[in-house]
């Protein structure tokens, strides 16, 4: 490797591990979700970070590949975000107005998404205060019972339209339970529930699908369609094969490797014992980095496309693998080993993990160095 030019590859030599995200593969699989969408609108969710990715590098890539809408949870991440956007790009909020943050939410122009009437009086309020419309998105809880109105709630405001007076309903909005699964009934179920909402709304433009109800019928994409996971490669649908191309590429880097005898143990509580004689890599990379625990003893890591094994209890900083099938000079220290890779994709590390691809990308750590590539 010799020494860096630069001050990226010096940051890429020091670290543990490397997160490579393929800004072209993101591009793509951002033009697929669109084209399958169209003609609804295809917005990009950035929450918790992009799901780990980076959510100002992943914003510039598809705020360049058209995307104008964008999605995050917590209106901190959306004070975060909106100097990397460009205005015409719309920043929405899912959770909302916490009491007493209409304001910031305004200032930072940042739309809303309104849960609950209280949230709707609050920018309602405001609205007022400024003698103008507000613009906001309006939640309708359609049966997952954790955010949007409650069939009572929408009742009062079908009874009072003037509690949405001053708000500009950019969109009527809900969220999918099972949408991954397409032959289940909930999806019917959820979508009846949502078109029947919306007459208790004023017209106005509506969205329902995440990535995975992209994949269900057109019905579902109503006006603006809203995934995450799929544009960063987590696959959709619970079954068949994935159409998203790989976007995530981890690497863990080998710190030292040693040669154990037959009935040698390996990391805490010793949790592997050695049958015969074993090279075992030790790699920089742990559960405090959200390499989960769960997967100890189980599942691999690859090098020059070898499945390498992984051997004890996951450490907090580190992580250890059987490299004997492999010549010393591939698993030397500093040789990188793929955990992550087009070989082994997010949702394979997931099973083996016992979780899902969402909480396998959105666990790695901040000491892990992320680098873009397109
Ligand atoms: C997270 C989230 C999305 C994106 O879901 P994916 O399954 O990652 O596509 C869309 N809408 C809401 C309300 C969400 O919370």
């Amino acid at each position: 490797m010799g020494t860096s030019a630069s001050g990226i590859d010096a940051a890429n030599q020091r670290a543990g591990a490397i997160l490579t995200v393929d800004l072209r593969a993101l591009r793509a699989n951002y033009r697929l979700l669109r084209a399958r969408a169209a003609p609804a609108a295809c917005a990009a969710v950035l929450k918790s970070d992009a799901y780990g990715l980076g959510a100002l590098a992943v914003g510039a890539a598809l705020y360049d590949e058209g995307c104008r809408h964008f999605f995050v949870a917590h209106l901190e991440e959306g004070i975060a975000l909106r100097p990397h956007l460009a205005q015409d790009a719309a920043i929405y909020v899912l959770h909302g107005l916490p009491a007493g943050t209409a304001g910031d939410c305004l200032r930072h122009h940042l739309v809303p998404v309104l849960n609950s009437l209280q949230q709707i009086a609050a920018w309602q309020y405001l609205a007022r205060a400024k003698g103008g419309a507000l613009p906001a998105i309006v939640q309708i809880d359609s049966g997952m019972s954790r955010m949007g109105l409650s069939a009572s709630e929408l009742a009062t405001v079908q009874r009072d339209p003037a509690l949405l007076d001053g708000i500009k309903l950019h969109y009527a909005m809900s969220h999918l339970a099972c949408a991954d699964q397409a032959d289940s009934p909930m999806n019917r179920q959820q979508l009846a529930r949502f078109v029947a909402a919306r007459q208790a709304l004023p017209p106005c433009p509506a969205s329902l699908a995440n990535s995975s109800g992209i994949f269900l019928s057109p019905q579902f994409h109503f006006d603006l369609v809203r995934p995450g996971a799929a544009l960063y490669g987590i696959a959709p649908q619970a079954d068949g094969p994935n159409p998203m191309a790989p976007v995530v590429r981890l690497q863990g880097r080998i710190v030292q490797t040693r040669t154990i005898a037959a009935g040698d143990h390996v990391g805490y509580s010793l949790r592997y014992t050695a049958s015969g004689e074993r090279r075992i890599a030790t790699v920089a990379i742990g559960y405090a980095d959200g390499w989960l625990r769960t997967m100890s003893n189980r599942g691999a890591g690859l090098v020059d496309g070898i499945a390498v094994p992984q051997v004890g209890n996951i450490s907090m900083d580190s992580v250890t693998f059987d490299v004997t099938a492999l010549a010393p000079s591939q698993v030397a220290a500093g040789a990188l080993i793929d955990l992550i890779a087009p070989d082994q994709p997010v949702d394979v590390v997931a099973a083996t993990a016992d979780t899902i691809g969402y909480e396998v990308l959105t666990s790695l750590g901040p000491r892990i160095h992320r680098q873009y590539r397109g």
